[in-house]
């Protein structure tokens, strides 16, 4: 494993991390789980994401559940929670959002729910139109100052809202956001390269990314349809199949065919090719794996391996397959 700071905190995470979203609580049972976090930890993950929203809060209890059955030494691993959505189906305005009540308690539902007496990373997992930005600062530098929480970071904000919290927490003398949490993928490359870039340095904003492979489609297994045990044959995520699929005129399936053609010629695996990829990004301190079997996710921890073997050439190669 390799190990990258979270932006310019000395938060040192595995360059790949796991997380539980669709699988954790709904696709897989618990006896999976296990062997999911215990696979990952052997292979020196540190990092565990999870957020109220999965599978309703299950998602977490399952976490908590099987890390607290494996014994795994509390400083040695993070765990996360995401903040926005609520953890119950059709919420009301007082169970969802980044008001300081919600940020306030769902940190303590989530704390209970990954039997833990913090969190590391707790992320806004959407930006809240109806809450003055300051609000949820102060939730969150509140939270940090009374021992709950050690980083907060945010999920899919825009630049500017980044920057208007952070300057926020600067002129007021509190925590600032560390990171922020977006999708990342060769097809999706926009936010994290040009729309983020000046953050980095001026934020010290780490990112640590999700769907690296679109959610399955960049290891080729859609190139010729849907099978029934995949996600995106889920029948509650029919949205998903609708978004990851694209736009007919952005014809993703074409480049990813073309992708995983070139894989092949390089012998590569198309999933580790791609987030090998994302690896390449300096400013991924890291990529957020999804896996709904064992033999998924070992396979894709082996892209680290890939790293050191594949060319710039062939990078190019790569890129050129989506454009
Ligand atoms: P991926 O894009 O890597 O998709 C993971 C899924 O792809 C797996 O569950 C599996 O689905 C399939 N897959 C993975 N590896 C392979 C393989 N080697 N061969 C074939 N199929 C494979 O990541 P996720 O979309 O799951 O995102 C990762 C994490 O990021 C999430 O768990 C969550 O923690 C976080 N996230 C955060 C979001 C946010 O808004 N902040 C949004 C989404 C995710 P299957 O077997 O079912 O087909």
């Amino acid at each position: 494993m390799q190990y990258r700071r979270l932006g310019t905190s000395g938060l040192q995470l595995s360059a790949l991390s796991f997380g539980a979203w669709v699988t954790f609580g709904n696709q897989i049972g618990r006896s999976e789980a296990r062997n999911l976090i215990a696979a990952a930890w052997d292979n020196g993950v540190n990092f565990f994401d999870n957020a109220e929203v999965y599978a309703q809060g299950r998602a977490e209890e399952v976490m908590g559940d099987v890390i607290g059955d494996l014994r795994l030494p509390r400083d040695g691993y993070c765990v996360s929670s995401k903040v926005f959505f609520g953890a119950v189906d059709a919420p009301n305005p007082l169970q969802r959002g980044l008001s300081r009540k919600h940020v306030h308690d769902a940190c303590h539902a989530a704390l209970k729910r990954l039997r833990v007496d913090y969190l590391d990373l707790y992320y806004c997992h959407r930006p809240d139109l109806d809450t003055p930005v300051g609000e949820t600062v102060q939730a969150m530098d509140t939270l940090i100052r009374q021992g709950k929480v050690l980083y907060w970071g945010t999920s899919e904000w825009s630049g500017a809202q980044i920057t208007e919290a952070v300057a926020f927490a600067r002129a007021n003398h509190l925590h600032a956001p560390s990171m922020e949490q977006p999708q990342y993928n060769l097809l999706h490359r926009t936010r994290v390269e040009q729309e983020y870039a000046p953050l980095y340095a001026d934020a010290g904003l780490g990112t640590t990314i999700w769907s690296p492979l679109a959610s399955g489609l960049l290891t080729g297994k859609y190139n010729d349809g849907i099978s029934a045990d995949s996600r995106l044959a889920t029948s509650s995520l029919e949205w998903l199949q609708a978004a990851v699929l694209g736009d007919p005129a952005e014809d993703r399936l074409g480049k990813v065919r073309r992708f995983t053609a070139l894989a092949a010629e390089l012998g590569e695996s198309p999933a580790q090719l791609a987030i090998a990829w994302c690896l390449r990004n300096p400013n991924v301190s890291s990529v957020i794996l999804g896996a709904s079997r064992v033999s998924q996710l070992q396979e894709n921890l082996r892209a680290l391996e890939l790293l050191a073997r594949v060319d710039e050439a062939a990078w190019k190669q790569v890129e050129a397959a989506f454009a």
